[in-house]
């Protein structure tokens, strides 16, 4: 089942290093997934564990303890996450290592780097990405933080909402408007500190899904931000926000099909073990075409990824594909987790056969990263439309 029905992008050293990370997910985070959800919290002991196997640091820079890898070695590491069956497990892990450190790597100048970078990578400060507040998401130029300077100083003031790790981060790059009648060049990002006097970190707010996930409000009170800390450009902040979309979304979706690739495996156990009429009940034709009609899409989500992820490490223009990708790839989440569970039955809609976990996980991945609705405006528009 786990045979890929066409070619991948990856190369031998990726094969040998998904075992690794297959590996260490199954052996060290897996086993603890289903005590995490119910206290809807994991310990940060898990960002150390992940640094000192070097994951948080694929796509940083070696002098900074990174390994310098590629997009490639971050799908890997990215698909192989989601063994762990905790969706905001993954998420909280994916939100450091595969966005904010990259972030920082990307628009961070010396200083910053060193006192960001290296820590992170080995999992002793946990990073955060705040562009999202209550009052705007997907239209973030409306967001409403201030920034307004003072000597070598920012006084930051507003607020945050939907945040992943918002409550543990020991660091949020927090998207503010510090000239409000620039407008797309009036934003820039600031590296706020926990600790920092005026900077209050919300308890994670109650969820449908990612229960083990760490989303919390931020509140930013007259903040004395250091004008050292602001990240890149003053000005840049929203085209910086930008620029690693592609990637966020793209890993998204990989995590959606690897999951549902699992959860597909799951359910086809399940199927030919439990029996109904004299027979188990995947001996029904009804269902075994259910289960073909899962594997096509599966396979076809993973194809626009890979087709994706092919031009992203190509370093060429990919927009277009990768939202593609993702719409496509969220929708196939939502219709593979309401089979699967549909095909346990009652146990289905247990906690204890992880499918009802994986169906109420995989819902955030229309939402969010850009909803399924505004990458087909993206789309849309490239149309010509
Ligand atoms: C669990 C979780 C974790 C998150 N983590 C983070 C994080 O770490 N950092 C962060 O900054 N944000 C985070 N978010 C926020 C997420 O990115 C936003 O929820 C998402 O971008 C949508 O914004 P919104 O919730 O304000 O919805 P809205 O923007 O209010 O949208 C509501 C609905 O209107 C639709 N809509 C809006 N504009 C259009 C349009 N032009 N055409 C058609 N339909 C439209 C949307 O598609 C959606 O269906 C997280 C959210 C969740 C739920």
């Amino acid at each position: 089942m786990t045979q890929l029905l066409t070619t991948s992008p990856f190369g031998e050293e990726h094969a040998l290093f998904r075992q690794q990370c297959c590996r260490f997910v199954e052996k060290e985070l897996a086993p603890h997934a289903k005590e995490w959800e119910e206290k809807k919290d994991f310990p940060n002991e898990v960002f150390l564990k992940v640094g000192k196997m070097g994951y948080h640091g694929i796509l940083i820079p070696e002098e900074y303890g990174g390994s310098g890898g590629d997009y490639l070695m971050a799908s890997v590491w990215c698909e192989e996450m989601t063994r762990v069956g905790s969706g905001g497990v993954a998420a909280g892990l994916g939100m450091h290592g595969l966005i904010v450190l990259p972030g920082i790597a990307r628009f961070g100048n010396e200083e910053q780097k060193k006192r960001f970078l290296i820590p992170g990578v080995r999992g002793e400060k946990i990073g955060a990405l705040g562009l999202t507040e209550p009052v705007a998401g997907t239209d973030l130029a409306r967001i409403r933080s201030t920034a307004r300077r003072e000597g070598d100083h920012y006084i930051l003031n507003g607020s945050k909402t939907f945040i992943t790790n918002g409550n543990r981060a020991d660091f949020v790059l927090v998207l503010c408007k510090t000239n409000s009648a620039a407008g797309y060049k009036g934003f820039s990002t600031l590296i706020v500190e926990k600790g920092m006097p005026g900077f209050l970190q919300g308890k994670p707010l109650e969820k449908l899904g990612w229960h083990a996930g760490d989303t919390a409000e931020l509140a930013f009170e007259n903040v004395a931000v250091p004008a050292a800390n602001r990240l890149g450009e003053e000005g840049m902040g929203f085209y910086n926000a930008m620029a690693n979309l592609e990637c966020e979304r793209l890993m998204m979706a990989l995590g959606v099909v690897y999951s549902a690739q699992l959860a597909l495996e799951k359910t086809r156990t399940y199927i030919l073990q439990r029996e109904a009429f004299g027979r188990p009940i995947g001996k029904f034709q009804v269902n075994r075409h259910k289960m073909v009609d899962m594997a096509v899409e599966i396979e076809a989500a993973r194809q626009l990824n890979y087709h994706g992820l092919r031009k992203l490490a190509n370093g060429e223009e990919c927009a277009r594909e990768v939202s593609m990708a993702k719409i496509f790839s969220a929708k196939m989440g939502d219709y593979v987790a309401t089979t699967c569970l549909q095909l346990h039955g009652g146990y289905g809609y247990m906690r204890e056969y992880e499918i009802e976990r994986f169906f109420r996980d995989v819902r955030i991945n229309a939402i969010g990263g850009g909803t399924s609705e505004i990458l087909k405006e993206i789309v849309g528009r490239m149309m010509g439309l």
